[in-house]
């Protein structure tokens, strides 16, 4: 039997490969020129850093990890989300704060697989660590502006609440818990559970009996301190000073347990295609400091749905041989070309030329060299400027001027 991929994976090859190329490059130059660092961390981590910060009662962690012994007994989970990765890297290395960092990785979840949802996907994600949260709030949302933007997406919103901190959090929760509580038998048996472990958990169902049962809910912002609301407010106002387009919903909470404050999500058809928040108490929770801290991720799967196919990239010459006893010498030129620094490359069969013709074309070669006998033996070769159909002969050195052009 021919063993087969696993479920909820994909292969990328041919135009995927490199639209998935084309977007983590168009990112990662969005995020360094907002001088954001790249961070590689584990896919591999002690399975209790997510438990202790994505939190006991979320759906990662009840659910969706990916969790197996290893033969020395430890407990690991293949990472399910960046942050707590770079929160803990930034702990154990003590990685300078205030520090501004990005990556683009893969993730597992084990979900129920279907459009737009796999097991293994990527995501790049931003962290603000420690920085003034007025402008730290203020360039995280830019940044995944201009990173929607730099791909083409433009025709988008920002949904945005404020999660609170502190007292008006604990009543927030308090007032759900009560809510809930008045028709919890009528909710989902996730919700059931929510309702005991994560109340703020429960806005954030899916099921649709469920957001029915929650029409008539005070929205969080009702139990904001008058501090907290300026605050949003003023954060509001700056948005819109710099052209972001937004929406306060307060049905945004997010799914993972260490929100707090401001919390985004930007939806195209109706799904998910970045999402993030301010998160105040990780690290107090995970290390010995206290650092404020925002960020968010965004799916590259997701986002591969929403842009066209990139452009395939021009390959600079095709070397093509007349007779298969020239291909050494179309091998060698195609090679010397190759160590200057241009994208060269030959036949690896051995068609006829008009073959090597239409494989130049497809490969939307700029140049074509043809190497003959007569060329061989003189050093000189036909090249043919596939744009405006022009042949000259021409040394190795005059091929390398044309091609510079
Ligand atoms: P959803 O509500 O769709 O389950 P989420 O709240 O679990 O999303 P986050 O954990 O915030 O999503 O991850 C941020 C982004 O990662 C999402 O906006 C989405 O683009 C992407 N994402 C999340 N889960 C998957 C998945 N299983 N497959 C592909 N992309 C995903
Ligand atoms: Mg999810």
């Amino acid at each position: 039997m021919e063993i087969q991929s696993l479920r909820g994976t994909q292969d990328f090859y041919n135009e995927r490969a490199r639209k998935f190329e084309y977007l983590t490059r168009a990112l990662s130059d969005v995020c360094k020129r907002f001088s954001f660092e790249r961070i590689y961390t584990p896919v591999i981590e002690n399975s209790l850093l997510f438990t202790r910060s994505v939190g006991e009662s979320s759906d990662i962690v009840r659910k969706e990890m990916y969790i197996f012994e290893d033969k020395g007994g430890r407990e690991i989970a293949l990472s399910p989300e960046g942050t707590a990765s770079v929160a803990r890297a930034v702990i154990e290395r003590g990685i300078e704060v205030p520090a501004k960092l990005f990556y683009i990785a893969p993730f597992f979840r084990y979900e129920r697989p279907q459009k737009g949802r796999f097991r293994q996907f990527h995501q790049i994600g931003v962290e603000h660590i420690g920085g003034d949260h007025k402008y730290a709030d203020l360039e995280v949302i830019l940044l995944a502006d201009a990173l929607l933007q730099a791909i083409g997406i433009d025709s988008f919103s920002f949904q945005v609440n404020n999660l609170g901190a502190g007292e008006s959090r604990q009543e927030y929760i308090k007032y759900l818990k009560d809510f809930i509580g008045q028709s919890v038998d009528s909710f989902c048996s996730d919700c059931k559970v929510r309702h005991e472990q994560n109340p703020l958990r429960v806005l954030d169902c899916k099921v649709d009996s469920c957001q029915k049962l929650l029409e008539h809910v005070k929205p969080v912002t009702d139990f904001l301190s008058s501090e907290e609301k300026e605050d949003f407010e003023s954060k509001l106002a700056i948005l819109k000073e710099h052209n972001i387009n937004y929406v306060v919903s307060p049905g945004i909470v997010r799914g993972l347990d260490y929100y707090t404050g401001l919390v985004f999500e930007v939806e195209k058809d109706g799904t998910s295609i970045l999402a993030g928040g301010r998160y105040d108490d990780l690290y107090g929770e995970l290390g010995k400091k206290e650092y404020p801290a925002i960020g968010f991720a965004a799916g590259i799967e997701r986002l591969m749905e929403l842009i066209p196919n990139a452009k395939e990239d021009k390959l600079d010459i095709y070397v093509i041989f007349a007779e298969k006893e020239f291909k050494y010498g179309a091998f060698n030129l195609a090679s010397r070309l190759r160590q200057i620094g241009f994208q060269a490359t030959i036949d690896d069969g051995e068609s006829r030329m008009k073959k090597q013709f239409a494989k130049a074309d497809k490969l939307n070669a700029r140049f074509v060299a043809i190497v003959s006998e007569e060329g061989l033996a003189n050093e000189n070769y036909n090249l043919k400027d596939m744009a405006t159909g022009e042949q000259e002969v021409l040394n190795f050195d005059e091929i390398v001027e044309r091609l510079k052009k």
